[in-house]
């Protein structure tokens, strides 16, 4: 068979014949190709994970952004409803830290890029990095979820947004709580040289 990045390939789901120029996405194992999927078995496939586990993902954040413009502002679907009450607490981080708590301040009053702050009881992190006129927030915790906030570095309007994520909804709005809290409890972000995105 020729390379299955060059290729026709059927859809592992629906059958459908993908060609190089389809957006579709080929699975490897150990470098050995797999199977592929089309768009649509492919959304189908990251929906049903989530139904299962509840894990926001950035890939699945994104075509449901994407996909479902016409509820946006009044969101039913029950991801939909999360993504918004997870766009909440990034909103109220950028309210109440990044400008009424003084992290703007902080940041623009640096020399320094890189940052990071974290609770020494648990293992819970910010890592903080201003580039480019942006600025990134990404909190973690014990196990493998984070999710990263990103604004404006210096606008005066609030901007906070989500940027990427891999967590389910109560796992993001604890982490960026532990964030708001950490901040309030009067700790500040250090340089840290080893924070990169
Ligand atoms: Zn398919």
């Amino acid at each position: 068979m020729s390379d299955p990045l060059e290729g026709d390939a059927p859809c592992k789901g629906c059958g459908k014949v993908t060609t190089a120029h389809d957006y579709r996405v080929q699975m490897f194992r150990n470098d050995k190709y797999e199977y592929t999927l089309c768009r649509a078995c492919d959304r189908g496939r990251r929906e049903r994970a989530y139904a299962d586990t509840g894990v926001l993902t950035t890939s699945l954040w994104l075509a449901l952004t994407l996909e479902h413009r016409e509820q946006w502002d009044h969101p039913t679907l029950p991801f939909l409803v999360s993504m918004h009450r997870i766009m909440d607490a990034a909103a109220s981080f950028g309210r109440d830290i990044w400008f009424a708590g003084g992290l703007q301040k902080f940041f623009r009053e640096s020399k320094y890029a890189a940052f990071s702050m974290s609770d020494t009881a648990s293992s819970f992190r910010v890592l903080m990095l201003a580039s480019a006129g942006r600025a990134l927030f990404t909190f973690s915790g014990t196990s493998e979820q984070s999710v990263t906030l990103i604004t404006d570095e210096t606008s005066a309007t609030a901007r906070m947004g989500v940027q990427g994520i891999d967590a389910t909804e109560s796992e993001a709005l604890t982490l960026i709580a532990q964030g708001k809290t950490l901040w309030e409890s009067g700790q500040r972000p250090v340089v840290d040289r080893e924070v990169g995105f």
